[in-house]
Order: C-alpha cells, then structure tokens, then sequence
C-alpha cells in the first residue's frame, strides 16, 4: 500500500519577513529586496540611492526619513500578517526606529543591476551621483551584524568611474577603510560625516542612540588620515539649539582640524511626519521654544529665507576662516533641489507635498514680546540677536528607552 504523502498545504507558510534579530526594544525583520538603485525618478532626489535598511535605530528627533519607513512598510509588510501585526503594535514614527528591515540580498540585486541593461546601469556608467544612505544610516547598529552595507560596497569596489557619496554619523565606517580606499582608487568617493553640535548632552537629546560627536570626530580623523575626501554635514541646524554662532564656529574648526575637507548645513526643515515627533520633543525638552517655532514653522516646512541666508554667510566665513570648503561640489549641484543632507536636507528626499503640513498651527499666537523669543534669525549675515535658551535637566520620555 502507497504511503500517505506529507500535505505541504496544511504548513503555515514561512513568514515573509522572519525576525532576523533583536537588541533590546529593536526588531530586525529579513526582507528581500527586487531593487536598490533608486532612481531620481522615483525617489523625487536629484541622485541614485541606496538603502541596505528600512528604519533607523539611531533615532533621530529631527528625522524626516520617518515618513519613508511608512511606505516602505506598507510595501514590504504587505501579506505578512506577523510582520503586519508587529509593526502595528507601535505608531509608525516609534516604528522606524524599532522595527527595521535588513535587505540581506541587497549586493546580489546590486551586481544583477549593474552588470544588466536596466536604465540603471547605464546611469552608473554616466557617472551620475549615488547617494548610500539617504533614508537610513548605513552604518547603524545592524550593520555590525548583518553587514549589508560592507557587501553592497565590495560590490561597488568593482566598478570603475562611480560618483559614490556615503552618509553616516556612525564610526563604523572604519571598519571598512580596506574597501573605500579600494573605490576611491576607481571612483570618486565623498564621505559625508553627520555632526550638528560638539555637546555631547545636547547631542544625546536630540540624537538619542546616535554615537556621540568625540566618536563621530575620531572617525572623520581616521578617514582623512587615510586619504579619503570628507566633508560634515551640519544637518539640520535646529533654530534655538544647536545655532550658537560661537558653538557652530567651534564645531566648525574642530572639524577642520579633524581633517574635513568641507561643511555642508541647513536648517530644520519639518514636514508632517517629523513634526510628529520633532514637535513634542520639543514640548518636553525646550517648552521656551515652542512658540517661537509656531511662529517659524507655522506656514510651511521651512523656516524663513532670511533665517537660512543668514545661517548660509555665516557658516561660510566660518569655513574661510577655518581654511575648508563650504559645501560639496555634490551640494552644489543639488542646492535648491533638496540638498543631501542625512536626517534632514535631503535625506529620504522631500517628503512629497504635504497640504496638511502647518494646518495644525494655522493662526499662530503672537510672539510675546520678551527678547527671548524674538529674532532666530542671523542678523547682517551672522550676529544672532539672542543667546540660546538655558538647557534644561534631561526629562526622559518613557516611551523612548534611551541608550543602547
Ligand atoms: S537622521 Fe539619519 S541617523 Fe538619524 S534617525 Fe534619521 S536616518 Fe537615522
């Protein structure tokens, strides 16, 4: 008699997106990417992009990528009920930096696509600017594990003539100098190192899991001595905290010394997904500020012209004086079309068009007319008007477990 068969057909299908790892309140899910050479087409950005990961533990207050984990979650999530159910537990903000996509196939799919006739390929042979790193940090934590990004740059390490700009706060990057000197023999590699303050407390309010600046600055030391072309991006400027001129002056020669080769900034711009968090961040941390931001961001996402010509004049004759470069020949070619900056400028590229965005702040209340709350602009091209606000005793969000 004929042995009964297994019936595959009453198995729970293996889940889509498996958990891959964990580290404390974070969750990796595995997911297979079918592409990651963003086009400037579908990304609305004025480059290629790539992203080994979906989400970002490093959390960012200011972090405007947010809204991408959104759609990609969506996308990728899709039929998978457990991963599905997973990220509904949290609200999607919370969501980008707990629950993150690891695209373990990501450099096979790079390979296939370079070495095919896809319009892809033929814009990596032009020479045309790739962006690793624009809606996530490519050297966060996972990264150690997982090494993604290592894989995608041994893949690039084979091409010739590339335009390869990376983004990072995380010294991490180190660890895979053999590689980037490798491409920056073939290509032209630009590291772009994020930094927007030398506190190290302020850093950790506003970039809770992020490394801290002394690490940040021992890296971009290392990656200079090496050879490599690194620039800082000071992105995004927060108005009323981080836009001290003698604090921006000081951040600026402390990178020079480390060996930058250029400065690239902007001030915060706050779309609707960021605003979300930004916002009662901002509440908790700075309560002094909140009016002057209804004022500042009350009508749109950016803060005034005057506001960012006066940050632009200042933060350049800072760099003359230091003796690098403001802005990238990359920057340069991006300005007015969404910049590249990580966590802000351009990272994920704009948010689309958000008709919502200042509806919640529709008629701001009038500024009181205390001096503390007046001008955040740079007043005659770099004299800000006002110290910035005391800083208050760190107040912890419980729902935001800090420190790794
Ligand atoms: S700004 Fe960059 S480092 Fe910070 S959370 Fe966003 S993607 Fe991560």
């Amino acid at each position: 008699m004929q042995q009964a068969l297994a019936i595959p057909a009453l198995l729970p299908p293996p889940p889509r997106h498996p958990v891959v790892g964990a580290q404390k309140d974070i969750r990796y899910y595995g997911t297979t990417a079918t592409g990651v050479l963003n086009s400037p087409d579908s990304t609305g950005m004025p480059f290629w992009s790539i992203n080994p990961y979906i989400g970002c533990a490093f959390g960012c207050t200011y972090c405007y990528a947010r809204y991408a984990h959104r759609f990609a979650v969506v996308r990728s999530a899709d039929g998978d009920a457990a991963a599905a159910g997973d990220l509904e537990e949290l609200p999607p903000w919370l969501a980008f930096e707990r629950r993150i996509f690891v695209k373990r196939n990501a450099a096979q799919v790079l390979r296939r696509t370079l070495q095919g006739k896809h319009k892809s390929s033929g814009a990596v042979q032009r020479a045309e600017p790739i962006v690793l790193g624009t809606a996530t940090d490519p050297y966060q934590p996972a990264e150690r594990h997982f090494r993604v990004t290592r894989e995608l740059l041994e893949v690039l390490a084979e091409a010739r003539r590339l335009r390869l700009v990376i983004i990072t706060k995380s010294p991490l990057i180190t660890r895979d100098l053999p590689v980037l000197a490798r491409i920056a023999q073939r290509s032209r590699l630009t590291i772009h190192l994020s930094l927007i303050t030398l506190d190290r407390e302020l850093a950790r309010r506003v970039e809770p899991r992020a490394p801290t600046p002394e690490a940040r600055l021992r890296a971009l030391r290392r990656l200079a001595a090496a050879g490599l072309d690194v620039g800082v991006n000071i992105m995004p400027v927060l108005p009323g905290i981080t836009d001290r001129p003698d604090a921006l002056a000081a951040l600026v020669r402390a990178v020079a010394d480390a060996g930058a080769s250029h400065v690239n900034a902007c001030a915060l711009r706050l779309r609707t997904t960021s605003r979300r968090r930004y916002l009662p961040w901002l509440d908790l941390e700075f309560p002094e500020l909140t009016a002057r931001y209804q004022r500042a961001y009350g009508q749109g996402h950016q803060i005034t012209d005057r506001y960012r010509e006066g940050l632009r004049q200042f933060l350049k004759a800072a760099c003359r004086k230091a003796g690098i470069r403001y802005g990238s020949p990359e920057e340069r070619a991006f300005e007015g079309r969404g910049g590249a900056g990580h966590g802000s400028a351009g990272h994920a590229g704009e948010e689309p068009a958000d008709r919502r965005a200042g509806q919640a702040w529709d008629s701001p209340p009038p500024l009181p007319s205390s001096p503390r709350v007046l001008p955040i602009v740079a007043e005659g091209g770099g004299t800000y008007t006002i110290p910035a606000p005391p800083v208050p005793p760190i107040a912890r969000d419980p729902q935001i477990a800090l420190g790794l």
